[in-house]
């Protein structure tokens, strides 16, 4: 198939629009009219990686973290992202990345922590602002239904799991189109009085091009009246981390033993345990130690992420119990996601799962 269609349903999944602003996520080589017949799925892209791709006849890795960052201003080899880079280009191998887009999402990285760990009613922790906007327009009755299908159709009314939302009230419009308008409705040069209906939806704010087209194809005015009104509402179904609650509550040392086999973890570094039953939990994979406050805040007994400096353990202050897992361990079954994911959609396209264990720590 095309690397093109494996793109767009890669980002209808984790649209790049929900990355983070230093994040690189996205297609960083290879064109993607081109066709591609075998993919390796690894979670870090790395000289190793793409000798294995060589190796197992791949013309694209989808990793989850990016190769490259920043920008590059020469190609010389002189480190490892250079030197993966330039041998990925020299065979062609195509390269992909969805990071943070996809720690984001509802469906995403979190998910597939929870999931390992037997997790219900998970929600997003921290849900993020400023991604939504709501579309207002004005429909003359019989057509209302069509309009709101084809804005539903782009992506609008989408609020946690309820879809197709929106709130229609009567009223009339009234207009007067000069000598140069052709009203489907009312004469020229007077003013007409219209029955309308008043359509809002919700809609993520990168969807505006698509709903503004789907508005503009299948309402019947010459011209169509709106408003795009940015919320400050949160979107629940993205941001970071995850909070739920485990099946059953169980004592903090058999949960840190159960964390620690799960997520095949060599050591946790945990602070004190606080003698009560863990319930509720909140996981972030990869760098989670800015979640601290909205875990403890949500009420969650356990963080489980990584990357927490010697300072920030101090701040669990006997409310909550770190457990920091390791930055790869905590992210080692993405790989996983991103296969079944991709699997499910392509059941015949031919993947590998990178067996290059990438994780540039070791334990003693
Ligand atoms: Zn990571």
């Amino acid at each position: 198939m095309r690397l093109s269609e494996l793109i767009k349903f890669l980002e209808e999944l984790a649209p790049l629009q929900y990355q983070e602003s230093y994040d690189n996520s996205g297609l960083l080589y290879g064109n993607p009219n081109r066709k591609i017949t075998k993919a390796l799925i690894s979670l870090d892209c790395t000289e190793e990686v793409v000798n294995e791709a060589i190796k197992k006849k791949c013309d694209l890795i989808v990793s989850h973290h990016p190769l490259i960052f920043g920008g590059i201003s020469s190609l010389t080899g002189k480190n490892y992202v250079e030197r993966t880079f330039i041998k990925a280009i020299q065979k062609d191998i195509a390269l992909y990345a969805i990071h943070t887009n996809l720690d984001n999402v509802k469906a995403g990285v979190n998910a597939k922590i929870t999931q390992k760990l037997g997790m219900k009613d998970c929600q997003i922790l921290t849900p993020k602002k400023g991604l939504l906007k709501k579309l207002i327009t004005f429909c003359p009755a019989e057509k209302v239904g069509k309009v709101r299908a084809a804005i539903f159709e782009a992506g609008a009314g989408n609020i946690s799991d309820y879809s197709e939302c929106s709130f229609n009230s009567e009223g009339y419009g009234t207009f007067k189109g000069n000598e140069g308008t052709d009203p489907v409705v009312g004469v020229k040069g007077k003013q007409n009085q219209e029955s309308e209906i008043k359509i809002e939806s919700i809609f993520p704010k990168h969807s505006e091009g698509k709903i503004l087209e789907a508005l503009f194809h299948s309402h019947p005015y010459e011209e169509v009246a709106y408003d795009i009104i940015p919320l400050d509402n949160q979107h629940k179904m993205i941001g970071s981390g995850m909070i739920g609650l485990l099946h059953k509550e169980m004592d903090e040392k058999a949960f840190l033993k159960k964390i620690k086999t799960t997520m095949r973890c060599k050591s946790i570094r945990y602070t004190a345990l606080r003698k009560k039953k863990v319930k509720t939990v909140a996981v972030c994979g990869g760098s989670g130690s800015f979640l601290l406050a909205d875990a403890i805040r949500n009420k969650a007994d356990f963080l489980i992420t990584a990357d927490f400096k010697y300072h920030q353990f101090f701040d669990a202050e006997g409310k909550i119990v770190i457990a920091d897992i390791g930055h790869y361990e905590s992210e080692q079954f993405t790989k996983d996601l991103l296969y079944d994911l991709i699997n499910k959609k392509f059941p015949k396209f031919a993947l590998r799962l990178s067996e290059i264990n990438t994780n540039p720590i070791n334990y003693y």
